[in-house]
């Protein structure tokens, strides 16, 4: 047996990535097709069968049935009911296996109480036994029981270790397999560089270098296109063939969209972690809260704020998955990422410091009302997110309280 000291020891020279999702493109024929969504479909009952079971769980009756005998009333199961047997035992098998493991996560805090499963939403499956075959630098494939083997696109290279796989159909009928390996470790060189970053509506990042970068939106023809697509489905028959062809056009337009998002998000942290020794980012509940606070005094009208607040959601989301993705990446090759309290910093002048509301002089632009410093708002902002980084990084780690504007420091990665 190692010793406590060892174990530390041994840690601290295995740095810890995060485990993320390496997704790849399924391509299935027709066969397949049907047997991957009959997978989906047998998960999801297994599951909720198990959920009903769970939810009748009372204490005082004894324990709950372990994994053994969960596993033999699946079997007893598959002999009464003829249809079930006609699936695949090891992805049903595999399916108590999750449940079993969403119950643990649900009792030691980290998950929410398991969900019941439904269709055209929970449209995946996990395949235990991983045996893969590679064809050529693009192509590979996955044998799943039933189907035979499922090609896919290896539009990145593998993971040298993976666990399970997971197919997974997104709302426009497109297949996807995924493994779980860490974050690959992202080459870089030192360039002494920092950088403080502000997110916002209208351009979605601004850096302290006063470099903006909007995240894609649908272009006009575009949105014109979703608009006629909601208009022929209103007209249509409800579960004729027209409109579920139409409901696909428009979970496609949809999906095309997160598409562009995430690469987006994908291309700007890897360019921003590639730059930068260390990213100084504002803390994102904070900056929600102060931002919706402000909102309801300068939008008002009901249909507006409705509006806003969708927009805001849809924002919020992105930033959350750009900082994730910016720290995912920063762990693995030591880019320090620090998030620092956004208060004041849009009221803060960037250049002697003077904080006040009437600095703003309307949602785009910042005039110091003490020194007459001019900028765009949220360069001001960005340059002002990074000072209290480096404030924060200066006095070591410590965050000080001699005033409002003062960093708080409530992340490192490192
Ligand atoms: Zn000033």
């Amino acid at each position: 047996m190692p010793s406590v000291a060892e174990i530390i020891r041994v840690r601290r020279h295995q740095p810890y990535y995060r485990f993320v999702a390496h997704r790849y493109r399924a391509v299935a024929n027709t066969d397949q097709s049907r047997w991957l969504a009959r997978h989906c479909s047998d998960t999801r009952f297994v599951k909720n069968a198990l959920l009903e079971q769970f939810k009748l769980y009372n204490p005082a009756l004894g324990a709950t049935p372990g994994p053994a005998e969960r596993m033999r009333e699946l079997a007893d199961a598959r002999q009464a009911l003829p249809w079930l047997r006609e699936g695949s035992s090891a992805v049903q098998q595999q399916a108590v296996r999750d449940f079993d493991r969403a119950v643990a996560s649900f009792f030691a805090g980290t998950h929410g109480y398991p969900c019941w499963w439904r269709r055209g939403i929970h449209e995946s499956f996990t395949v235990r036994d991983v045996k893969l075959r590679r064809y050529d630098r693009h192509n590979a494939a996955i044998l799943v029981p039933k189907c035979g083997w499922v090609r896919f696109r290896l539009s990145r290279p593998l993971p040298v270790e993976y666990g399970m796989a997971r197919f997974t159909m997104d709302r426009a009928g497109r297949w996807h397999v995924s493994f779980t390996a860490p974050q690959p470790i992202m080459l870089r060189t030192v360039t002494g560089q920092t950088v403080g970053i502000d997110l916002g509506v209208k351009a979605t990042i601004t850096t302290s270098n006063g470099e903006r970068l909007r995240a894609p939106a649908p272009r006009a023809s575009e949105q014109q296109r979703l608009r006629r697509l909601e208009r022929r489905k209103a007209r249509q028959r409800k579960g004729s063939n027209r409109r579920e062809r139409t409901k696909r056009c428009i979970a496609r337009w949809h999906v095309r969209q997160a598409d562009r998002r995430k690469d987006f998000i994908e291309q700007t942290s890897t360019r921003l972690v590639r730059e930068n020794d260390v990213i100084v980012l504002e803390d994102l509940k904070i900056k929600s809260m102060v931002r919706s606070a402000r909102g309801t005094v300068t939008e008002p009208g009901s249909h507006v704020r409705q509006k806003a607040g969708l927009n805001r959601s849809i924002h919020q989301q992105g930033w959350a998955m750009l900082r994730h993705r910016i720290q995912d990446k920063a762990a693995t090759c030591g880019v320090q990422v620090i998030a620092v309290s956004a208060a004041y910093t849009s009221q803060k002048c960037s250049g002697c410091g003077h904080t006040a509301p009437e600095n703003r002089e309307s949602q785009a632009d910042f005039r110091c009302v003490a020194c007459g410093h001019r900028r765009n708002a949220d360069h001001n902002a960005a340059i002002n997110i990074l000072a209290a980084g480096t404030a924060v990084t200066g006095r070591g780690g410590t965050a000080g309280s001699s005033g409002p504007d003062e960093a708080s420091i409530s992340a490192v990665a490192a």
